[in-house]
C-alpha cells in the first residue's frame, strides 16, 4: 500500500475524474465481477482481463456512474474466480486506519467504486482517498431541496481537489407528480420517506446500479440507534450493483469506527475545505427543509426529521442498518406481530407502573376532568427503542409512585395499532402521551431524549 502525501498525489488521482484522460492515466486493477456465494458476507470477485473499455475513457461526463457504466460489463473472459469473504474481511480490517481501509477498497474496486459525498464531514472520505494517491470517483446526491451553503461547498470541494462530483438527480416525473399532489413540504404531514424515495432513494439506486462497491461516511457514534453495528465494509444489505441481485455490492464505511470528533481534528490537521454550516451549528447536513442546527449537548441526528420519532432517522440511503422490524415499520408494512413479537417478553414491568387494556385507554381518552394526569407509553416489546427507554421510563414510575401522576403503558402493536394511529398520535414506537387532569385531549411528548430527567421534565411541565 503506498499512500502518497506529496503534491503530486494530486495529479494522479484528479485525472481519475478528468473524462478526457487517457484511459493509461487510471489504475483501474481490475473489473470485478459479483456473484452470491453467501450473500451475507461473501461474493466472487471474477478478475476479468481489462480489455474492457474503462468508464472514464469517454469524453463526456454522462457516462460516469450510471446506466452508462453498464455498458461495460460485456461479457469478458474469466481468468480467475477468488473468493471474498467480506465479513472476515471486516474483522481483519476492524482496527485498521480509514486511510488503510480506504486504499483497500480503491485497490480492490478501482473504478468500479465511488465515494458518497453529503457535503458535510465526510470530505474526510475525499482527503483520504486523495491520500491513498490512487484514482478515485465521487458522486452526491442533489435532491433539489439542499441549502446553498451545500452546493457552494460542493463546488470549493470539486476545486480543492480537482475533481468533478458526479451528481446524481432525481427524476423530474417523480417529483412534478408528488409535489403537484401533495405540495413542497408534504413530509412535515405524513413523514419524509416519500419524499426521500423520490429525491435521493431512487437515484441512489440508480448510481449504484453503475457499481460494483460504494464508500460512505456512516459512523458508529452518529445514531447509536441506527448506525452502532456498522461494520468497515460489508456486502450491502439493501442495494445491487452492476450485475445485479443481492450481494452485488459491497458497501465500504471507513469511518466506522473514528469518533466524530476525530473526523473533525483531522479535516482541520488537514486544512480540509469544510462547509460553512457547521459554524452555524449544524452537525448533520441534509436537505435545508429537513435539517436544522442542534443545541449543546444534543446528538446529532436530533437535528434531522425533528419532527419524527427516532427510529425513522434513517431516509433510507442506509436502511440495512434498521433491524428488521424496524425496516418494516419504516416501509409501513410491519404491524408487531409478523416478526416474533410473540418470542418477545413483555416490557416494562413494574409494580409502579399501571397496565392500560384497550378498553382502560379508551376510557382515559374519554375522561375531561381526571383525579389524577397520567403518563402513558404506547410500546411494542419487540422495538428496540422502547426496550432502550425500559430502564428510564420505570425509574420514571418509580419516582412518580405515591406522587398523583399515574405512569401506565399501552401495548399498541397489532391490532391495537390502528386505533393508536387515529386515536392516539402513534408515529412510531415508542410514543409517550401525557394526559392533563382536565382535558381529554393527550400532549405527545416530542423529543427523542428518553432520560428520566427529560421525562421528569416534561411531566413536571405539564402536571
Ligand atoms: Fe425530501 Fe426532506 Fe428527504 Fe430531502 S430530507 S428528500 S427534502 S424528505
Amino acid at each position: 500500500m503506498a499512500f502518497s502525501v506529496t503534491s503530486s498525489s494530486a495529479a494522479i488521482y484528479g485525472s481519475g475524474f478528468s473524462r478526457s484522460s487517457s484511459s493509461s492515466d487510471l489504475k483501474v486493477p481490475q473489473i470485478g465481477s459479483f456473484r452470491l456465494a453467501n450473500f451475507h458476507a461473501t461474493v466472487n470477485l471474477s478478475k476479468k482481463r481489462c480489455a474492457v473499455k474503462p468508464v472514464n475513457a469517454e469524453p463526456k461526463r454522462n457516462d460516469s456512474l450510471l446506466p452508462q457504466a453498464a455498458s461495460i460489463s460485456a461479457p469478458e473472459v474469466l481468468e480467475k474466480v477468488e473468493a471474498e469473504d467480506f465479513e472476515q474481511l471486516a474483522k481483519e480490517l476492524d482496527n485498521a486506519s480509514p486511510l488503510e481501509i480506504m486504499d483497500k477498497a480503491l485497490e480492490k474496486f478501482g473504478n468500479d467504486v465511488a465515494i458518497a459525498f453529503s457535503g458535510a464531514e465526510d470530505v474526510a472520505l475525499i482527503e483520504y482517498a486523495k491520500l491513498t494517491g490512487r484514482p478515485f470517483r465521487v458522486f452526491s446526491l442533489d435532491t433539489g431541496r439542499l441549502n446553498p451553503e451545500t452546493y457552494r461547498f460542493f463546488d470549493e470541494v470539486e476545486k480543492h481537489y480537482g475533481i468533478r462530483i458526479e451528481y446524481m438527480f432525481p427524476d423530474a416525473v417523480e417529483v412534478q407528480a408528488l409535489v403537484r399532489s401533495k405540495g413542497l413540504f408534504s413530509f412535515y404531514e405524513d413523514g419524509h420517506q416519500e419524499c426521500c424515495r423520490v429525491r435521493k432513494v431512487r437515484p441512489l439506486r440508480r448510481a449504484l446500479e453503475g457499481l460494483r462497491a460504494w464508500i460512505t461516511g456512516q459512523r458508529k457514534d452518529q445514531s447509536p440507534g441506527t448506525r452502532s453495528e456498522v461494520p468497515v465494509v460489508q456486502v450491502d444489505p439493501v442495494f445491487e450493483g452492476l450485475d445485479g441481485g443481492v450481494g452485488s455490492l459491497v458497501k465500504w464505511n471507513p469511518v466506522a469506527n473514528v469518533d466524530g470528533i476525530d473526523i473533525w481534528n483531522f479535516l482541520r490537521a488537514m486544512n480540509v475545505p469544510v462547509n460553512s454550516l457547521h459554524s452555524q451549528g449544524f452537525v448533520s447536513v441534509g436537505c435545508e427543509p429537513c435539517t436544522r442546527p442542534v443545541l449543546p449537548g444534543q446528538h446529532e441526528r436530533e437535528g434531522r426529521w425533528w419532527w419524527e420519532d427516532a427510529k425513522a432517522k434513517e431516509c433510507g440511503l442506509h436502511k440495512g442498518n434498521l433491524k428488521q422490524d424496524s425496516a418494516a415499520q419504516l416501509n409501513g408494512n410491519g404491524n408487531g406481530n409478523g416478526n416474533g413479537a410473540a418470542a418477545h417478553t413483555d416490557i416494562f414491568n413494574s409494580q409502579s407502573l399501571v397496565t392500560l387494556s384497550r378498553a382502560g385507554i379508551e376510557n382515559l381518552t374519554r375522561l375531561e376532568n381526571r383525579k389524577e394526569p397520567w403518563i402513558v407509553v404506547l410500546y411494542a416489546p419487540w422495538c428496540p427503542y422502547c426496550q432502550a427507554m425500559e430502564e428510564s421510563y420505570v425509574a420514571l414510575a418509580e419516582k412518580l409512585a405515591g406522587s398523583g401522576v399515574k405512569v401506565a403503558k399501552f401495548r399498541a402493536d397489532g391490532e391495537p395499532k390502528e386505533y393508536a394511529q387515529k386515536e392516539l398520535q402513534l408515529g412510531s414506537f415508542p410514543t409517550i402521551l401525557f394526559f392533563p387532569k382536565h382535558s381529554a385531549k393527550p400532549i405527545k411528548y416530542a423529543s427523542e431524549k428518553r432520560d428520566v430527567d427529560s421525562l421528569m421534565a416534561f411531566v413536571n411541565a405539564l402536571r
